[in-house]
C-alpha cells in the first residue's frame, strides 16, 4: 500500500491527469485504507501514539516499546518522512481509515442526493482551531495524568468504529455515529473541527521541504472553482491553500489541469479550437477555389 500510495504522489500529475482513474483508484485505496488496513489489521493511529511518543523522549526513550505493533511503528516512520515532503495530507487523505470512512459515507450522501451544509468560509475558520485547543489539552492533561489523557483521547472514536468494531458500551457508540452522521452532510466533519490526530500532524506541516499543489495566478482573484470543490475547504477565498487544513486528496490538482474545467485552460483551449476551425475553414475555402 505504501510503495503505491508513494508511487501515486510522486507521479501525481499523471494520476489527476485522468479523471476516471483518479477518482476509481481514490475510492479503490480509501477502500482498502477502510477495510484491510483498519477493520482487519487494525492499523490506526493515534493522538495516544503522540502523547505516549512525547513521554518517551521527555523520559527513558526505548525502541522496544514501540516495536510492540510493527504495523503502527511502519505507519508512523511513513507518516514522519512524508510529514516532511507532503504535510499531514498523506496521512489524513489516504491512511487514516476513519478517515476513509467518512469520506466514502459521504460519497455514499452524494449519490443519494442527501443536501450537503456548506460552513460559510468565516465560521469555518474560527471552527477549525478547536481541534488545536483539544490536542494542547490533552498533551496538557498528560504532563500531570496519562492515565486522565488517555481517557480525554476518547474524543477520537477510532477505538469504536475501526478497532472494536462498534462492539461497545452504547455511549461511544451514539458519540462515534453521532460524528457519522453529521459527516454526511459535512464532509469530514470530524477531521476538520475535532481530530487532535490531525491537529497533531498539522503542527510540523510548516516544515515541509517542498510545495506539491499547484495554483495559478488567477486562483481566488477570477476564479472560485477549486476554493467551491475542495472537500475540507483548505483553500482560502483569496487563493492559497492551508497546508495544515488540506487532505492531500488531489482533487483541485485534477481542476488544475482540466481544460473544461479551469477557466485559463479553458480559453486557451477555445483560442486553439477557434484558430484550427479558421485554419481548417481556410485551407476548405482554398481547396474549393
Ligand atoms: S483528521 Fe483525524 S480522523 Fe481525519 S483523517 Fe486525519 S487523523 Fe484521521
Ligand atoms: S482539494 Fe486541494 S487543497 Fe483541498 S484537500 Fe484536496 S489537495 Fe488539499
Amino acid at each position: 500500500m505504501l510503495l503505491v500510495l508513494t508511487a501515486a504522489l510522486v507521479f501525481q500529475a499523471a494520476v489527476v491527469q485522468r479523471p476516471k482513474f483518479y477518482r476509481v483508484f481514490r475510492l479503490s485505496f480509501l477502500t482498502v485504507t477502510l477495510v484491510w488496513l483498519g477493520w482487519y489489521a487494525g492499523g490506526q493511529l493515534s493522538v495516544v501514539n503522540v502523547l505516549t511518543f512525547s513521554h518517551a523522549l521527555m523520559s527513558d526513550f526505548n525502541w522496544d516499546f514501540f516495536l510492540i505493533e510493527p504495523l503502527i511503528f511502519i505507519l508512523w516512520s511513513y507518516v514522519a518522512v512524508a510529514l516532511l515532503f507532503l504535510r499531514r495530507g498523506v496521512y489524513c487523505g489516504w491512511l487514516c481509515p476513519f478517515g476513509a470512512l467518512q469520506e466514502l459515507l459521504s460519497e455514499v450522501a452524494h449519490r443519494l442526493h442527501i443536501p450537503q451544509l456548506s460552513v460559510p468560509f468565516a465560521v469555518h475558520e474560527r471552527l477549525w482551531p478547536i481541534k488545536y485547543i483539544i490536542f494542547l489539552g490533552l498533551f496538557a492533561v498528560s504532563l500531570g495524568s496519562t492515565t486522565m489523557a488517555f481517557y480525554g483521547a476518547e474524543v477520537e472514536p477510532f477505538k469504536t468504529v475501526i478497532l472494536l468494531h462498534f462492539v461497545r458500551a452504547w455511549p461511544f457508540v451514539l458519540y462515534a455515529g453521532g460524528l457519522l452522521v453529521a459527516g454526511l452532510f459535512i464532509n469530514r466533519f470530524f477531521c476538520r473541527y475535532l481530530c487532535p490526530l490531525g491537529a497533531a500532524l498539522a503542527i510540523p506541516a510548516r516544515l515541509r521541504m517542498f510545495e506539491w499543489l499547484k495554483r495559478r495566478p488567477q486562483c481566488g482573484r477570477e476564479c472560485q472553482i477549486c476554493f467551491n470543490r475542495c472537500p475540507v475547504q483548505a483553500i482560502h477565498p483569496e487563493g492559497p491553500i492551508n497546508p495544515n487544513e488540506c487532505i492531500h486528496c488531489l482533487q483541485c490538482q485534477a481542476i488544475y489541469i482540466d481544460d473544461m474545467t479551469c477557466p485559463p485552460l479553458v480559453a486557451k483551449r477555445k483560442r486553439r479550437e477557434r484558430r484550427d476551425a479558421l485554419s481548417a475553414g481556410t485551407s476548405v475555402a482554398m481547396e474549393e477555389r
